[in-house]
């Protein structure tokens, strides 16, 4: 499809570079058929991109980290003094907008609405272009790759527009917004290097979604006040998202946050919903870029969707750019909040007992109409009976459990994934030079639950307890002593404490401290076992005290044996022992 205007753009570029290269400044580059609920493919965006590339200095689109089908991950960038390079713009002080799209390409309004926003600010429609004076906007055209490849029409049974998507599952069938911190995918490892590369102020996370039906075209995930220090929480709260909700009112499309009732009424409250890492904004807020994700309403005209993502994007950039400054200068001031705190929240519950009123346009509910595919009553919304009622807004969360902040964390390197993601993240820590015994805390995994169904390619583990003992353990040569409180500190806790959401041990990267290596048998263990009850006469004791008040204890010797193995230094001190080392200046 581009081929068409490629001769004629080339030509257009060399007479007038710069920002006013279209000669009519309302002729668009990117011809775009969303009205035709036709949502590009992904050679016919990528293509799309490259005519803007050539078209404009002030963009360029680059090749950025592998994904799992083969085929490379670009982003587009769009910055108005043509530094492209990310350390550069960094330093120039210019504030990152970054832009993902089509992460579930079912989804695809993102990609549409970018194309038609990214040409507009290029060729300075309506003077878009002077935000690009404060802001450079980075936007990756398609994330899921492979899932954008499998199209078909009979991806979302739910929707009926665009008449043909992509797939939700990428090329290794993972949903990637679950794999931003464990990182199975290409896709992750790459989307991590352009994320730290860039290090977003502001980062948007396009989608759709189904289940409760009600007015509006979009809604809002937006980056929870609750999970960013206080600098940021209030900033959020006060200033930003109130701007964001009204600047939609202004326009067309109204904003509301997202509604996860699945039908059910939301006169009965709507909660705000709470990422944890492994998602898109959750993992961005780790490293305090405010992330957010639209929802667009699968049940609304694609058009629509499209037009009301391309007006976030537009208020949402224009409103970066006026607050740029302020946004770098609290981020800053949120991670010396984070630095400064001893005790940090692993996990978060609703307050149910707090919540704001807001207007909402919804649909009655009508459980009386009768499918006409099964002829039998539906659960459902009327649409033909709109309402506009005041609803309850549960938003506010509270730490469920919290830990005290380590000094250090000491890494053993015999478990090179979770090195290898710790680097990608850019965590900063020395190796230990010689093999050196250290005091450290560590965690047993006590009463864990196995995952009866594998979930994501893993066996999440759901259900444990932990138990803490201050031990000296050897390590060796080579492994990380990493300092917390540096500016992945909220992803080093969030990664390393055991019993955080998304931690390396919950998506099982350390499941081999789970089996026990070596044990007894009650034959063999009989010489050490007599040995050990002369060295030990507690012990003996203990047996003796065990035998006189349990008869079956006493005629059993498998159970003796057992008694005298688990309470020796014969039991295996490693089993069911997190091996990540806590190394606290002062005792928490
Ligand atoms: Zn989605």
């Amino acid at each position: 499809m581009h081929l068409k205007y490629f001769p004629f753009i080339l030509g257009m570029a060399l007479l007038l570079p710069g920002l006013a290269t279209a000669a009519d400044p309302e002729e668009r580059l990117v011809k775009l058929r969303y009205e035709e609920n036709y949502s590009p493919t992904w050679e016919e965006t990528i293509g799309m991109f490259r005519l803007l590339d050539e078209a404009y200095k002030e963009a360029v689109l680059v090749e950025a980290g592998m994904t799992d089908c083969g085929k490379p991950l670009h982003t587009f960038i769009i910055s108005s003094d043509r530094t492209f390079d990310p350390a550069k713009v960094k330093a120039s002080g210019k504030t990152v907008l970054l832009v993902n799209n089509g992460i579930h390409p079912g989804e695809p309004e993102g990609i549409d609405a970018s194309l038609l926003f990214a040409g507009d600010l290029l060729r300075n429609h309506q003077n878009m272009g002077r935000w690009l004076e404060e802001v450079v906007v980075v936007i990756i055209p398609v994330y899921n790759i492979g899932g954008a490849l499998n199209r078909s029409a009979y991806n979302r049974s739910g929707q009926a527009t665009p008449y043909e998507t992509g797939f939700r599952g990428n090329a290794a069938n993972l949903d990637l917004n679950r794999d931003f911190t464990k990182c199975d995918s290409e896709n992750a490892r790459s989307f991590t290097q352009i994320f730290h590369q860039w290090d977003p102020d502001v980062f948007l996370d396009t989608h759709t979604t189904n289940g409760s039906d009600h007015q509006y075209c979009i809604t809002l995930i937006p980056p929870h006040p609750d999970q960013y220090p206080p600098a940021l929480s209030r900033f959020l709260d006060r200033e930003m998202l109130p701007a964001l909700y009204t600047g939609m009112k202004q326009g067309e499309y109204e904003l509301i946050p997202y509604v996860d009732w699945f039908y059910e009424d939301a006169r009965s409250g709507i909660v705000g919903t709470f990422e944890s890492p492994r998602y898109s904004i959750g993992y961005s807020g780790l490293f305090h870029s405010l992330g957010m994700i639209t929802e667009n309403l699968i049940y609304k005209p694609f058009p629509d969707r499209v037009k009301s993502v391309y007006q976030f994007l537009t208020l949402l950039t224009g409103y970066t750019a006026e607050n740029g400054k302020k946004i770098r200068e609290l981020r800053e001031e949120a991670l010396r909040e984070t630095m400064e705190a001893r005790e940090f929240p692993l996990s978060w519950r609703l307050d149910s007992t707090s919540w704001q009123m807001i207007e909402f346009k919804g649909y009655e509910m009508d459980e009386q109409q009768v499918s006409a595919v099964t002829g039998v009553a539906r659960k459902g919304y009327d649409r033909s009976r709109p309402y506009t009622d005041s609803i309850r807004y549960y938003n506010k969360y509270v730490p469920a459990e919290s830990v005290p902040v380590p000094d250090y964390y000491v890494v053993p390197q015999a478990w090179k994934p979770v090195l290898e993601r710790m680097a990608l993240n850019r965590i900063q820590h020395t190796k230990l030079l010689r093999d050196t015994v250290i005091r450290v805390t560590v965690d047993y995994i006590e009463d864990l639950k196995g995952a009866v169904r594998p979930y994501n390619g893993h066996y999440y583990h759901d259900s444990f307890t932990t138990r803490s003992e201050v031990q000296e353990i050897r390590f060796y040569a080579g492994d990380w002593l990493v300092p917390v409180r540096q500016k992945g500190m909220r992803y080093i806790i969030e990664m390393l404490e055991p019993k955080a959401n998304d931690s390396f041990f919950r998506w099982n990267f350390y499941d081999s401290v789970l089996d026990q290596r070596e044990y007894f048998s009650p034959y063999g263990f009989e010489e050490n076992a007599l040995r050990t009850l002369t060295e030990l006469p507690e012990l003996k004791k203990e047996l003796e005290k065990r035998r006189s008040a349990d008869p079956a204890f006493a005629a059993s010797h498998n159970a003796q044996m057992a008694f005298i193995y688990n309470n020796s230094p014969w039991f295996e001190k490693s089993w069911r022992r997190y091996p990540v080392g806590r190394i606290f200046s002062s005792q928490p």
